[in-house]
């Protein structure tokens, strides 16, 4: 019984698998949306829309 430490790395922003992805606060973010956060402004909807997705996602 062996348990590896490879497990699917899946956005959990967009829900793609990805073969590189960043660990932001413990959740795996690919690099598109990392750099899709970035580039956005506070005022832009997607900016809204990360950060609603991150706060129902800390709030498990
Ligand atoms: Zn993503």
């Amino acid at each position: 019984m062996v348990e590896g430490n490879q497990r699917p790395q899946i956005c959990l922003i967009c829900g793609q698998e990805q073969h590189e992805s960043l660990e932001i606060l413990g959740k795996q973010i690919c690099c598109t949306c990392e750099t899709e956060m970035v580039k956005s402004k506070v005022e832009d909807p997607v900016y809204l829309y990360y950060v609603w997705r991150l706060r129902r996602l800390l709030a498990h």
